[in-house]
Protein backbone atom coordinates (compact mmCIF):
# COMPACT_ATOMS: atom_id res chain seq x y z
CA UNK A 1 0.00 0.00 0.00
CA UNK A 2 1.23 3.40 -1.28
CA UNK A 3 0.35 6.22 0.71
CA UNK A 4 0.34 10.08 -0.70
CA UNK A 5 0.29 13.07 1.43
CA UNK A 6 -2.23 16.09 -0.10
CA UNK A 7 -2.27 18.98 1.19
CA UNK A 8 -5.14 21.80 0.53
CA UNK A 9 -4.37 25.42 1.23
CA UNK A 10 -3.75 28.51 -0.99
CA UNK A 11 -1.90 29.66 1.84
CA UNK A 12 0.66 26.95 1.46
CA UNK A 13 1.53 28.03 -2.34
CA UNK A 14 2.21 31.08 -1.68
CA UNK A 15 4.41 30.75 0.88
CA UNK A 16 2.31 32.37 3.58
CA UNK A 17 2.57 29.21 6.20
CA UNK A 18 5.27 26.70 6.33
CA UNK A 19 3.55 22.96 5.22
CA UNK A 20 4.75 21.02 8.58
CA UNK A 21 1.75 18.86 7.99
CA UNK A 22 3.57 17.32 5.41
CA UNK A 23 6.76 17.07 7.25
CA UNK A 24 5.12 15.60 10.45
CA UNK A 25 3.00 13.27 8.67
CA UNK A 26 5.65 11.93 6.16
CA UNK A 27 8.09 11.76 9.64
CA UNK A 28 5.47 9.19 10.82
CA UNK A 29 4.60 7.41 8.02
CA UNK A 30 7.95 6.36 7.85
CA UNK A 31 8.12 5.51 11.45
CA UNK A 32 5.09 3.02 10.68
CA UNK A 33 6.73 1.39 8.14
CA UNK A 34 4.72 2.64 5.40
CA UNK A 35 5.51 3.89 1.66
CA UNK A 36 5.34 7.17 1.01
CA UNK A 37 5.93 8.20 -2.55
CA UNK A 38 4.25 11.44 -3.44
CA UNK A 39 3.62 14.91 -1.34
CA UNK A 40 1.57 17.19 -3.14
CA UNK A 41 0.23 20.85 -2.02
CA UNK A 42 -2.69 22.53 -4.06
CA UNK A 43 -4.88 25.14 -3.24
CA UNK A 44 -8.20 25.70 -2.39
CA UNK A 45 -9.32 25.63 -6.20
CA UNK A 46 -12.43 22.70 -6.76
CA UNK A 47 -10.71 21.77 -10.10
CA UNK A 48 -7.23 22.22 -9.57
CA UNK A 49 -7.71 19.64 -6.32
CA UNK A 50 -9.62 16.87 -8.30
CA UNK A 51 -7.15 16.94 -10.90
CA UNK A 52 -4.77 16.12 -7.44
CA UNK A 53 -6.75 13.50 -6.40
CA UNK A 54 -7.35 12.32 -10.10
CA UNK A 55 -3.67 12.20 -10.32
CA UNK A 56 -2.80 10.41 -6.81
CA UNK A 57 -5.41 7.40 -7.37
CA UNK A 58 -3.43 6.21 -10.10
CA UNK A 59 -0.73 5.99 -8.31
CA UNK A 60 -1.35 5.61 -4.46
CA UNK A 61 -3.41 3.76 -2.50
CA UNK A 62 -3.79 5.81 0.76
CA UNK A 63 -4.49 9.28 -0.02
CA UNK A 64 -3.71 11.25 3.39
CA UNK A 65 -5.22 15.17 3.06
CA UNK A 66 -4.94 18.02 5.30
CA UNK A 67 -6.87 21.17 5.36
CA UNK A 68 -10.17 22.50 3.62
CA UNK A 69 -12.60 20.91 6.06
CA UNK A 70 -13.50 24.34 7.38
CA UNK A 71 -16.97 25.91 7.32
CA UNK A 72 -16.26 28.44 4.64
CA UNK A 73 -16.48 28.64 0.62
CA UNK A 74 -13.35 28.02 0.31
CA UNK A 75 -13.14 24.31 2.33
CA UNK A 76 -13.74 22.04 -0.30
CA UNK A 77 -11.94 19.03 0.55
CA UNK A 78 -14.63 16.81 1.94
CA UNK A 79 -16.87 17.65 -1.41
CA UNK A 80 -14.27 17.08 -3.91
CA UNK A 81 -13.28 13.89 -2.38
CA UNK A 82 -16.45 12.46 -2.00
CA UNK A 83 -17.32 12.87 -6.03
CA UNK A 84 -14.17 11.24 -6.33
CA UNK A 85 -15.38 8.10 -4.09
CA UNK A 86 -18.84 8.26 -5.64
CA UNK A 87 -20.14 8.94 -1.85
CA UNK A 88 -23.26 11.29 -1.05
CA UNK A 89 -22.84 13.94 2.29
CA UNK A 90 -25.48 13.01 4.62
CA UNK A 91 -26.24 14.90 7.91
CA UNK A 92 -24.65 13.70 10.90
CA UNK A 93 -26.75 14.19 13.89
CA UNK A 94 -24.17 13.17 16.10
CA UNK A 95 -21.83 14.91 15.12
CA UNK A 96 -23.56 18.31 14.72
CA UNK A 97 -24.47 18.09 18.47
CA UNK A 98 -20.41 17.75 19.17
CA UNK A 99 -19.97 21.05 17.21
CA UNK A 100 -22.78 22.38 18.75
CA UNK A 101 -21.52 21.42 21.66
CA UNK A 102 -18.06 22.70 21.07
CA UNK A 103 -19.40 26.28 21.01
CA UNK A 104 -21.33 26.04 23.79
CA UNK A 105 -18.58 25.20 25.93
CA UNK A 106 -17.19 28.91 24.30
CA UNK A 107 -20.54 30.68 25.60
CA UNK A 108 -21.55 31.02 21.74
CA UNK A 109 -24.45 30.19 19.55
CA UNK A 110 -23.16 28.17 16.49
CA UNK A 111 -22.84 29.89 13.07
CA UNK A 112 -25.42 28.37 10.74
CA UNK A 113 -22.39 27.43 8.49
CA UNK A 114 -21.02 25.68 10.98
CA UNK A 115 -23.39 22.76 9.95
CA UNK A 116 -21.49 22.29 7.05
CA UNK A 117 -19.27 20.24 9.05
CA UNK A 118 -21.77 18.05 10.26
CA UNK A 119 -22.29 16.17 6.77
CA UNK A 120 -20.29 12.98 6.52
CA UNK A 121 -20.30 10.48 3.86
CA UNK A 122 -22.46 6.99 4.56
CA UNK A 123 -20.16 4.03 5.44
CA UNK A 124 -16.77 6.70 6.70
CA UNK A 125 -15.21 6.51 9.99
CA UNK A 126 -15.91 9.71 11.40
CA UNK A 127 -12.63 10.96 13.71
CA UNK A 128 -13.37 12.82 16.71
CA UNK A 129 -12.08 16.29 16.75
CA UNK A 130 -11.01 17.58 20.60
CA UNK A 131 -9.13 20.49 20.04
CA UNK A 132 -11.91 21.81 17.15
CA UNK A 133 -14.80 21.48 15.05
CA UNK A 134 -14.38 19.64 11.84
CA UNK A 135 -14.17 15.89 12.12
CA UNK A 136 -11.73 13.56 10.21
CA UNK A 137 -12.60 11.32 7.56
CA UNK A 138 -11.77 7.78 6.78
CA UNK A 139 -13.34 7.08 3.32
CA UNK A 140 -12.77 3.49 1.86
CA UNK A 141 -13.81 2.30 -1.71
CA UNK A 142 -12.42 -0.17 -4.23
CA UNK A 143 -9.49 -0.66 -2.29
CA UNK A 144 -8.49 3.00 -1.88
CA UNK A 145 -8.56 4.94 1.29
CA UNK A 146 -9.05 8.42 1.22
CA UNK A 147 -8.29 9.79 5.26
CA UNK A 148 -9.49 13.50 5.25
CA UNK A 149 -7.90 15.68 8.53
CA UNK A 150 -8.41 19.37 9.55
CA UNK A 151 -5.44 22.12 8.71
CA UNK A 152 -4.28 23.36 11.60
CA UNK A 153 -1.75 21.36 13.64
CA UNK A 154 -2.93 21.32 16.76
CA UNK A 155 -6.32 19.55 15.45
CA UNK A 156 -4.69 17.08 12.61
CA UNK A 157 -2.02 15.99 15.04
CA UNK A 158 -4.04 14.29 18.04
CA UNK A 159 -6.31 13.26 15.64
CA UNK A 160 -3.70 11.20 13.36
CA UNK A 161 -1.87 10.02 16.51
CA UNK A 162 -5.33 8.88 18.17
CA UNK A 163 -7.28 7.24 15.19
CA UNK A 164 -5.43 7.34 11.91
CA UNK A 165 -2.05 5.39 13.45
CA UNK A 166 -4.14 2.26 14.60
CA UNK A 167 -5.82 1.94 11.73
CA UNK A 168 -2.76 2.70 9.19
CA UNK A 169 -0.88 -0.31 11.45
CA UNK A 170 -2.50 -3.11 9.62
CA UNK A 171 -0.63 -1.47 6.28
CA UNK A 172 2.42 -1.49 7.84
CA UNK A 173 5.01 -3.05 5.28
CA UNK A 174 7.80 -3.43 8.10
CA UNK A 175 7.72 -1.69 11.30
CA UNK A 176 11.06 0.85 12.47
CA UNK A 177 11.45 1.40 15.74
CA UNK A 178 13.47 4.26 16.85
CA UNK A 179 14.20 6.57 19.37
CA UNK A 180 15.52 10.37 19.03
CA UNK A 181 18.53 11.37 21.77
CA UNK A 182 18.56 14.92 21.66
CA UNK A 183 22.40 16.89 22.19
CA UNK A 184 22.88 20.37 23.18
CA UNK A 185 26.04 22.14 23.78
CA UNK A 186 28.39 19.87 21.07
CA UNK A 187 27.73 20.20 17.13
CA UNK A 188 26.83 17.94 14.41
CA UNK A 189 30.13 17.46 13.07
CA UNK A 190 32.08 16.34 16.70
CA UNK A 191 29.01 14.23 17.48
CA UNK A 192 29.64 12.69 14.26
CA UNK A 193 33.45 12.04 14.65
CA UNK A 194 32.82 10.81 17.59
CA UNK A 195 30.63 7.67 16.74
CA UNK A 196 31.90 7.34 13.55
CA UNK A 197 32.85 4.00 14.08
CA UNK A 198 28.98 3.53 15.42
CA UNK A 199 27.37 5.22 12.31
CA UNK A 200 29.67 3.66 9.69
CA UNK A 201 30.07 0.08 11.19
CA UNK A 202 26.32 -1.03 10.85
CA UNK A 203 23.22 -1.23 9.25
CA UNK A 204 20.90 -1.89 12.05
CA UNK A 205 19.88 -0.15 13.99
CA UNK A 206 20.85 2.89 12.14
CA UNK A 207 21.80 6.40 13.13
CA UNK A 208 20.80 9.51 11.62
CA UNK A 209 21.61 12.83 12.63
CA UNK A 210 19.77 16.25 12.29
CA UNK A 211 21.03 19.62 13.21
CA UNK A 212 18.96 22.35 14.65
CA UNK A 213 20.14 25.59 15.86
CA UNK A 214 22.32 24.87 19.10
CA UNK A 215 20.99 21.34 19.37
CA UNK A 216 21.25 17.95 17.26
CA UNK A 217 18.86 14.71 17.41
CA UNK A 218 20.36 11.49 17.00
CA UNK A 219 17.77 9.13 15.64
CA UNK A 220 18.63 5.49 16.18
CA UNK A 221 16.48 3.30 14.22
CA UNK A 222 15.95 -0.33 13.85
CA UNK A 223 13.64 -2.53 11.86
CA UNK A 224 13.76 -5.84 14.13
CA UNK A 225 9.69 -6.93 14.15
CA UNK A 226 9.36 -8.20 18.04
CA UNK A 227 8.49 -5.00 19.62
CA UNK A 228 10.16 -6.24 22.87
CA UNK A 229 13.47 -7.15 21.08
CA UNK A 230 13.42 -3.98 19.49
CA UNK A 231 13.67 -1.62 22.47
CA UNK A 232 16.12 -3.80 23.95
CA UNK A 233 18.47 -2.77 20.96
CA UNK A 234 17.46 0.64 21.25
CA UNK A 235 18.60 0.59 24.61
CA UNK A 236 21.63 -0.85 24.19
CA UNK A 237 22.54 1.46 21.33
CA UNK A 238 21.85 4.05 23.37
CA UNK A 239 23.79 2.67 26.09
CA UNK A 240 27.17 3.26 24.19
CA UNK A 241 26.00 6.34 22.61
CA UNK A 242 25.65 7.70 26.13
CA UNK A 243 29.11 6.35 27.14
CA UNK A 244 30.27 8.29 24.44
CA UNK A 245 28.34 11.79 24.74
CA UNK A 246 26.04 11.17 28.09
CA UNK A 247 27.19 14.55 29.12
CA UNK A 248 25.54 16.25 26.06
CA UNK A 249 22.68 14.38 26.44
CA UNK A 250 19.58 16.37 27.74
CA UNK A 251 16.58 14.15 26.48
CA UNK A 252 14.70 11.73 24.48
CA UNK A 253 12.09 12.07 21.86
CA UNK A 254 9.44 14.63 21.96
CA UNK A 255 11.68 15.96 25.52
CA UNK A 256 11.77 19.68 25.00
CA UNK A 257 15.23 21.13 26.80
CA UNK A 258 12.53 23.34 29.04
CA UNK A 259 10.72 20.64 30.43
CA UNK A 260 14.00 19.03 31.67
CA UNK A 261 15.12 21.66 33.43
CA UNK A 262 11.63 22.52 34.96
CA UNK A 263 11.87 18.99 35.95
CA UNK A 264 15.72 19.29 37.41
CA UNK A 265 14.66 22.34 39.48
CA UNK A 266 11.83 20.59 40.58
CA UNK A 267 13.61 17.87 41.45
CA UNK A 268 16.23 19.75 43.28
CA UNK A 269 13.48 21.76 44.98
CA UNK A 270 15.10 24.90 43.09
CA UNK A 271 13.68 28.24 42.17
CA UNK A 272 14.43 30.16 38.89
CA UNK A 273 14.59 33.66 38.11
CA UNK A 274 15.86 35.05 34.97
CA UNK A 275 17.48 38.24 34.17
CA UNK A 276 17.08 39.27 30.35
CA UNK A 277 18.60 41.61 27.58
CA UNK A 278 19.31 40.46 24.50
CA UNK A 279 16.90 37.12 24.85
CA UNK A 280 13.77 39.69 25.34
CA UNK A 281 11.89 37.33 27.79
CA UNK A 282 12.45 33.92 25.35
CA UNK A 283 14.28 32.60 28.15
CA UNK A 284 11.09 33.23 30.67
CA UNK A 285 8.60 32.42 27.77
CA UNK A 286 10.04 29.18 27.08
CA UNK A 287 10.18 28.27 31.13
CA UNK A 288 6.89 29.20 31.62
CA UNK A 289 5.37 27.07 28.84
CA UNK A 290 5.82 23.88 30.72
CA UNK A 291 3.18 23.18 32.71
CA UNK A 292 4.03 22.97 36.66
CA UNK A 293 6.57 25.92 35.80
CA UNK A 294 5.34 27.93 38.26
CA UNK A 295 6.68 25.59 41.59
CA UNK A 296 9.84 26.70 39.65
CA UNK A 297 9.92 29.72 38.13
CA UNK A 298 9.70 32.96 40.58
CA UNK A 299 10.31 35.87 38.07
CA UNK A 300 12.29 37.31 35.44
CA UNK A 301 13.28 40.34 34.54
CA UNK A 302 13.64 42.21 30.97
CA UNK A 303 16.26 44.79 31.23
CA UNK A 304 17.03 46.20 28.25
CA UNK A 305 18.70 49.29 28.21
CA UNK A 306 21.54 50.28 30.83
CA UNK A 307 19.05 52.17 32.86
CA UNK A 308 17.05 49.08 33.61
CA UNK A 309 20.11 47.24 34.21
CA UNK A 310 20.98 50.07 36.89
CA UNK A 311 17.61 50.32 38.49
CA UNK A 312 16.32 46.98 38.21
CA UNK A 313 19.18 44.83 38.82
CA UNK A 314 21.89 47.26 40.76
CA UNK A 315 24.48 47.43 37.90
CA UNK A 316 26.75 49.43 38.62
CA UNK A 317 26.92 52.20 35.80
CA UNK A 318 31.21 52.11 36.36
CA UNK A 319 31.21 48.28 35.06
CA UNK A 320 28.58 49.17 32.35
CA UNK A 321 30.95 52.11 31.60
CA UNK A 322 34.02 50.47 31.87
CA UNK A 323 33.54 47.21 30.26
CA UNK A 324 30.49 47.90 28.55
CA UNK A 325 27.01 46.26 28.46
CA UNK A 326 27.96 42.97 26.47
CA UNK A 327 30.59 41.51 28.96
CA UNK A 328 31.21 38.83 31.64
CA UNK A 329 31.25 41.79 34.11
CA UNK A 330 27.59 43.06 33.66
CA UNK A 331 26.52 39.23 32.98
CA UNK A 332 27.09 38.14 36.40
CA UNK A 333 25.98 41.39 37.80
CA UNK A 334 22.65 40.85 36.29
CA UNK A 335 22.54 37.38 37.92
CA UNK A 336 23.49 38.91 41.20
CA UNK A 337 20.41 41.34 40.91
CA UNK A 338 17.83 38.89 39.78
CA UNK A 339 19.04 36.46 42.93
CA UNK A 340 18.75 39.72 45.23
CA UNK A 341 15.71 40.95 43.71
CA UNK A 342 13.42 38.11 44.17
CA UNK A 343 12.97 35.02 46.12
CA UNK A 344 14.98 32.19 43.84
CA UNK A 345 17.99 29.87 44.67
CA UNK A 346 19.52 30.21 41.40
CA UNK A 347 19.66 33.11 39.21
CA UNK A 348 20.53 33.36 35.00
CA UNK A 349 21.36 36.26 32.77
CA UNK A 350 21.73 37.24 29.02
CA UNK A 351 23.44 39.77 27.71
CA UNK A 352 24.70 40.50 23.88
CA UNK A 353 24.81 41.59 20.75
CA UNK A 354 21.77 39.82 18.54
CA UNK A 355 22.27 41.93 15.46
CA UNK A 356 22.28 42.83 12.75
CA UNK A 357 23.30 46.45 14.18
CA UNK A 358 24.90 46.99 17.52
CA UNK A 359 28.63 45.66 16.70
CA UNK A 360 32.14 47.15 17.18
CA UNK A 361 34.91 45.88 16.14
CA UNK A 362 35.70 43.99 19.65
CA UNK A 363 32.18 42.82 20.37
CA UNK A 364 31.08 41.09 17.05
CA UNK A 365 27.24 40.52 16.17
CA UNK A 366 26.51 36.89 18.06
CA UNK A 367 28.46 37.92 21.38
CA UNK A 368 26.32 36.43 23.88
CA UNK A 369 27.66 36.86 27.98
CA UNK A 370 25.34 34.44 30.13
CA UNK A 371 25.64 35.03 34.10
CA UNK A 372 24.74 31.94 36.63
CA UNK A 373 24.59 32.71 40.53
CA UNK A 374 23.56 31.06 43.28
CA UNK A 375 24.21 32.33 46.63
CA UNK A 376 27.82 30.82 47.14
CA UNK A 377 28.62 30.56 43.13
CA UNK A 378 28.78 33.37 40.62
CA UNK A 379 29.85 33.03 37.04
CA UNK A 380 29.74 33.98 33.66
CA UNK A 381 29.99 32.24 30.14
CA UNK A 382 30.84 33.79 26.78
CA UNK A 383 29.35 32.23 23.34
CA UNK A 384 29.64 33.29 19.92
CA UNK A 385 26.72 32.54 17.85
CA UNK A 386 25.90 32.98 14.64
CA UNK A 387 22.61 33.33 12.36
CA UNK A 388 20.17 36.58 12.03
CA UNK A 389 19.00 38.37 15.11
CA UNK A 390 16.09 35.66 15.44
CA UNK A 391 18.07 32.74 15.77
CA UNK A 392 20.88 34.32 18.02
CA UNK A 393 17.95 35.26 20.37
CA UNK A 394 16.69 31.52 20.12
CA UNK A 395 20.30 30.00 20.46
CA UNK A 396 21.18 32.09 23.68
CA UNK A 397 18.13 31.38 25.49
CA UNK A 398 18.46 27.72 24.80
CA UNK A 399 22.78 27.99 25.70
CA UNK A 400 20.88 29.52 29.02
CA UNK A 401 18.58 27.32 29.77
CA UNK A 402 21.40 24.57 28.74
CA UNK A 403 23.45 26.49 31.93
CA UNK A 404 20.79 25.49 34.50
CA UNK A 405 20.57 21.95 33.26
CA UNK A 406 24.32 21.54 34.29
P1 LIG B 1 -10.40 25.59 9.55
O1 LIG B 1 -11.61 24.97 10.18
O2 LIG B 1 -9.53 26.26 10.59
O3 LIG B 1 -10.70 26.41 8.33
P2 LIG B 1 -9.34 23.63 7.71
O4 LIG B 1 -9.32 22.15 7.91
O5 LIG B 1 -10.27 24.18 6.70
O6 LIG B 1 -9.52 24.31 9.12
P3 LIG B 1 -7.38 25.23 6.45
O7 LIG B 1 -8.43 26.29 6.34
O8 LIG B 1 -6.84 24.66 5.20
O9 LIG B 1 -7.87 24.03 7.35
O10 LIG B 1 -6.20 25.75 7.34
C1 LIG B 1 -6.44 26.34 8.58
C2 LIG B 1 -5.13 26.72 9.23
O11 LIG B 1 -4.41 25.55 9.54
C3 LIG B 1 -4.17 27.49 8.31
O12 LIG B 1 -4.41 28.86 8.35
C4 LIG B 1 -2.84 27.15 8.92
O13 LIG B 1 -2.57 27.94 10.06
C5 LIG B 1 -3.02 25.72 9.36
N1 LIG B 1 -2.57 24.80 8.31
C6 LIG B 1 -3.29 24.36 7.25
N2 LIG B 1 -2.59 23.51 6.50
C7 LIG B 1 -1.37 23.41 7.07
C8 LIG B 1 -0.18 22.69 6.74
N3 LIG B 1 -0.13 21.89 5.68
N4 LIG B 1 0.88 22.83 7.54
C9 LIG B 1 0.81 23.64 8.63
N5 LIG B 1 -0.27 24.35 9.00
C10 LIG B 1 -1.36 24.24 8.23
MG1 LIG C 1 -10.33 26.47 6.31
Amino acid sequence: MMAEIICVGTELLLGQIVNTNAQYLSQRLASLGIDLYFQTTVGDNLNRLKSAIDIALKRSDILIFTGGLGPTSDDITKEAVCEYFGKKLILNQEVLNKIEEYFKHRGVKMPEINKKQAYVPKDSIILENRHGTAPGLIIEKDGKIAILLPGPPFEMQPMFEEYVVPYLEKFSKEKIYSRVLKFIGIGESSIEERLSELIHNQSDPSLALYAKPFEVELRISTKKSNGALAKDILDQMESKIRALLGEYIYGIDNQTLEEVVVEMLLQKGLKVSVAESCTGGLICNKITNVPGASNVFDRGFITYSNEAKVKELGVSEETLKNFGAVSHEVAKQMAQGALKNSLADIAISTTGIAGPTGATKTKPVGLVYIGVATKNYIDSFEFRFSGDRLRIKETASKAALDILRK
